[in-house]
C-alpha cells in the first residue's frame, strides 16, 4: 500500500473508532497526519471503546475513603511516564537542556527545598477543604470527581492544549466537538452522525456562560431579519420571502421580521445569501458569500449595538423594549447575562412557580399574550430544568407546545433550556440509540422516578432551539466544564468573530474548526473536554451509563424524602419536620420548626441555629461537622407569596401572614409587632453522592445516620434559643 493511502486508512479507521459523531471526512481532513506512533494509539484506544461494560459505580470513584487509591495511583504513574516519554522523544536529537551537575548545585538543591516545603504548606491547608467525596456531604450540587474524569484531565493538562484554536489543540477540539455532539445526542436533538452534525455544542467553563452564550445568540437571531432587509437593500437583493407565509421581505415591518422563528430566521439568511450568490455570477462563489456575510454582519444588532440599530426603526417599523420571561426560580446567571449582552437584567421578566416549583404554565401564557397584544418584542422564553434550588423541571413540553401555538398568533421567541443542574439527568431517558425510554420503564428502574410531567419535559427537549448543561455538576467532572448545545448549528454563525493571529485564516487548513470564532471564551483548557470525553467513553451518556449512576440518585432522593417523613412522624410531639416537595431530581428541600410555634420569625432563628450544626463554620474545623448540608432563603420578593403562605399554615403551622415584603417587616418591626419575617429559611440536600446508601456504620446508611443525629441537633438548637 502507498504511504499516503496507508495513513488516510489508518486515521479513518483509527479516528472512526475514537470518534463516533464525527463524519469521517470532518476527521480525514483535520487530525494530525504527523506520525503513526500517535494514530496507533488512537487506533488501539478507539478499539476498546466499542464495547458495552456494565458500570460498575465502585470502579468509577477514588471511594470515599480512597478504596480504589492504589489503581488511581497506577493510572496516574501510566500517564506521567507516558508523558515523559513523549518529551523525550520529540526530537531526540536535540541536547538536554538542564545538566546532571547543574540539578546537584546549590541554588537548585534550595528552589528544590523552598518548593517542597510551600508544597507541604499547601497541602496542609488544603485539609480545611470541603470533602465533596464523602456521602456526609449531602450540601450544593457537588460530589466527587470520577476517576476517568480525574485521569483524563490530569493527563492532558500535562500536554496543556489551549482549545480557543486548532493550531494549539488539534486532537482536543475534535475531542470537544465529539463531545458537544454526544451530548446534543443525550439531550435528543438527534441520533445519527450526520443529523447531529447539524447540531452545535461546545465546552463552557460552567453554566453561567453557556447561559449567556445562549442569551447572546438569541439577541443576534432576533433582529437577524431586520439586518437581512437592510443588506438586501444595500445590495440589491430583491424577490426575498419569509415565514411559511412566503410573504415579500421588503413589505415585512420590523415587528412581523422579529416574530419569525429561529428556523426562519436562519433559512432567511441562507436565502438572502444564495440570492446575492445567484445575482453576481461574475464572482467566485467565495467571494459572493463573503461579500453577502460581510454586509449582514454591518447591518447586525451586534456590530451596531443597540443605540445605532433601534434608532434606525421609525414610525411603524419602531419597536417596543424588548423582553424575556424566565421562571422565579432561574439562576441569577440569567440576569447577569441579560444585562451584559445588552438586553437588561431588567427586562427579564419572572415568572411565578406553581406549588411544585415549576413555573406556572398559565401565568407564562398570560404574559406571552399579553406581549402579542402590546407588541412586544419577546426575546427568548427560558425553561429550567432542575431548578438550583428545588432541582424542579419545568413543563418544557408545555412551553414547546405553547410556542407553537402562540407562533401561529404571530409572536416567535427563541427557547432556552437550562439544564446546568438536571440536563445530564436526560441520560437516563435515553437508550443507547438515542431514542427515548418508556415511563413505565423508568419508573421500574429507579423506584417510582420519574413523574409522567418531567418524563413529557424530558422528552420535549429535542424541540427547543439550546440548552445548557453542566458536565461538572451531575457529570462527576472536575471544574471548569460547563456546555451549551444549539439544536441548530447555524446559530453560530451570528457570533462569529475573525481574529488575525490565531483562528484560521488564508495560511490555514480549510477544514480547521477554531471554537475561539464561534465562543464566548478564548483560551481554555483542553483537558476540560478530554476529562468529560474520557468520562462519556467509559460511562455512556445513556440509560447503559449516566442513566444508571443518575437513576440511582433520584432513587436515593425518594429514600431521603420517605424517611424525612418517618422522622417527622417520630418527633412530632416537640418538632416538625417536613419535606417541601417531591423531587423531581435529586435534591430535597425541607424545613424545620418547633411544634406549637406560629412565629415566622422563630422558626428562622431556630433553624439557623440548627444550620450552624451542619454547615462549614470559619471557627471549628470540617471535620467537627457529622454532616454538611446546605440552606436557601425564600424571600417573599422572589417566590410565590401565596403558595408559601399555605405552605407554612399547612405544614409547618407557622401563620401566613407572618410572611410578608421587606417593606412591610419593616413597617411592622416598627410598630412593635413580632413573628414576621421577609424570608422563609430552606434546607437542601443534593443527593448526588453515590455511596449514600452504603452502610456508614453498625449497618446504617447514611441517610438513617444523618436523620439519627437530627433530633439531637433540634434540641441543642432549641436549647440555644
Ligand atoms: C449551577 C447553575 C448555573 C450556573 O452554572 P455555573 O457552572 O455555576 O456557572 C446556571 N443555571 C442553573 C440552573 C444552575 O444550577
Amino acid at each position: 500500500m502507498k504511504e499516503g493511502s496507508r495513513r488516510k486508512k489508518l486515521s479513518q479507521t483509527g479516528s472512526s473508532r475514537l470518534f463516533r459523531y464525527l463524519i469521517p471526512e470532518e476527521i480525514a481532513s483535520l487530525l494530525p497526519q504527523h506520525g503513526s506512533s500517535k494514530e496507533l494509539n488512537l487506533v488501539r484506544l478507539g478499539e476498546r471503546n466499542t464495547e458495552t461494560t456494565p458500570v460498575d459505580i465502585k470502579a468509577l470513584f477514588l471511594g470515599p475513603k480512597a478504596e480504589n487509591g492504589e489503581l488511581a495511583e497506577k493510572m496516574l504513574l501510566q500517564v506521567f511516564r507516558d508523558y515523559i516519554f513523549w518529551r523525550r522523544n520529540f526530537h531526540p536529537e536535540d541536547m538536554s537542556a538542564i545538566q546532571p551537575e547543574e540539578q546537584t548545585s546549590a541554588e537548585y538543591q534550595r528552589l528544590v527545598a523552598r518548593f517542597q516545603r510551600e508544597l507541604f504548606m499547601l497541602l496542609g491547608e488544603l485539609k480545611a477543604d470541603i470533602p465533596f467525596y464523602s456521602p456526609r456531604y449531602i450540601g450544593h450540587m457537588v460530589a466527587d470527581i470520577s476517576l476517568p474524569a480525574m485521569v483524563g484531565y490530569l493527563a492532558t493538562m500535562l500536554y496543556n492544549p489551549n482549545n480557543v484554536s486548532w493550531e494549539a489543540s488539534p486532537i482536543t477540539t475534535l475531542i470537544e466537538v465529539e463531545v458537544g455532539r454526544e451530548l446534543a445526542k443525550m439531550l435528543g436533538f438527534g441520533n445519527m452522525p450526520q443529523e447531529l452534525a447539524r447540531t452545535w455544542g461546545h465546552i463552557t467553563s460552567g453554566g453561567t456562560v453557556g447561559n449567556l452564550e445562549a442569551l447572546w445568540v438569541a439577541k443576534a437571531l432576533k433582529f437577524l431579519p431586520i439586518a437581512v432587509r437592510f443588506a438586501a437593500q444595500e445590495l440589491n437583493v430583491t424577490g426575498l420571502t419569509a415565514s411559511r407565509a412566503r410573504i415579500p421581505l421588503e413589505s415585512m415591518r420590523a415587528w412581523d421580521l422579529v416574530n419569525l422563528t429561529p428556523t426562519e430566521t436562519l433559512d432567511l439568511k441562507d436565502q438572502f445569501i444564495a440570492a446575492y450568490t445567484g445575482a453576481h455570477p461574475e464572482l467566485e462563489p467565495q467571494e459572493a458569500v463573503a461579500e453577502a456575510v460581510q454586509q449582514l454582519k454591518a447591518h447586525n444588532i451586534l456590530t451596531l449595538g443597540d443605540q445605532a440599530f433601534f434608532s434606525r426603526l421609525r414610525g411603524e417599523d419602531s419597536l417596543n423594549t424588548p423582553v424575556i420571561f424566565a421562571s422565579q426560580t432561574m439562576h441569577y446567571s440569567l440576569q447577569k447575562g441579560a444585562g451584559l449582552v445588552g438586553i437588561g437584567a431588567g427586562q427579564v421578566i419572572s415568572i411565578p412557580v406553581d406549588k411544585y416549583y415549576r413555573m406556572d404554565r398559565g401565568l407564562l401564557r398570560q404574559a406571552l399574550y399579553e406581549a402579542l397584544e402590546m407588541q412586544r418584542p419577546v426575546i427568548m422564553v427560558i425553561g429550567v430544568v432542575g431548578s438550583t434550588e428545588e432541582g424542579a423541571v419545568a413543563p418544557m413540553y408545555e412551553l414547546v407546545s405553547l410556542r407553537e401555538e402562540i407562533t401561529e398568533q404571530g409572536l416567535s421567541f427563541f427557547l432556552h433550556c437550562d439544564g446546568a443542574y438536571g440536563g445530564y439527568m436526560a441520560a437516563c431517558f435515553r437508550k443507547p440509540s438515542g431514542e427515548l425510554r418508556s415511563l413505565a420503564e423508568m419508573q421500574k428502574e429507579y423506584g417510582g422516578w420519574p413523574t409522567s410531567e418531567v418524563h413529557q419535559s424530558f422528552a420535549a427537549l429535542g424541540a427547543v432551539d439550546s440548552i445548557t448543561v453542566d458536565p461538572h455538576k451531575l457529570g462527576y467532572v472536575p471544574y471548569p466544564a460547563g456546555a451549551v448545545v444549539f439544536r441548530d448549528g447555524r446559530s453560530k454563525e451570528l457570533v462569529a468573530q475573525e481574529a488575525a493571529y490565531a483562528l484560521g485564516g488564508r495560511a490555514g487548513h480549510p477544514n480547521e474548526i477554531h471554537l475561539g470564532k464561534f465562543i464566548l471564551e478564548g483560551s481554555k483548557p483542553g483537558a476540560a473536554a478530554a476529562a468529560v470525553f474520557l468520562s462519556h467513553r467509559v460511562v455512556p451518556p445513556d440509560q447503559g451509563g449516566y442513566g444508571k449512576l443518575l437513576g440511582h440518585t433520584a432513587k436515593i432522593a425518594r429514600k431521603f424524602y420517605h424517611r424525612l417523613l418517618l422522622l417527622a412522624q417520630s418527633i412530632q410531639d416537640d418538632f416538625i419536620v417536613t419535606p417541601l416537595v417531591l423531587p423531581d431530581t435529586n435534591i430535597v428541600d425541607y424545613c424545620f420548626n418547633l411544634a406549637n410555634n406560629d412565629r415566622l420569625d422563630i422558626m428562622n432563628r431556630f433553624s439557623q441555629r440548627l444550620y450552624q450544626e451542619l454547615s462549614i463554620h470559619p471557627e471549628s474545623p470540617v471535620q467537627t461537622r457529622s454532616f454538611i448540608v446546605s440552606h436557601i432563603e425564600f424571600s417573599y420578593a422572589n417566590y410565590n407569596p401565596e403558595i408559601l403562605k399555605s405552605f407554612l399554615e399547612q405544614k409547618l403551622g407557622v401563620k401566613g401572614d407572618y410572611f410578608v415584603s421587606s417593606k412591610e417587616l419593616k413597617q411592622r418591626l416598627s410598630e412593635g409587632w413580632v413573628g414576621c419575617d421577609d424570608e422563609i429559611m430552606v434546607f437542601r440536600t443534593t443527593l448526588m453522592n453515590l455511596f449514600t446508601l452504603e452502610e456508614a456504620w453498625g449497618a446504617k446508611d447514611y441517610i438513617d445516620s444523618f436523620l439519627e443525629e437530627i433530633p439531637g441537633l433540634l434540641r441543642k438548637a432549641r436549647a440555644a434559643l
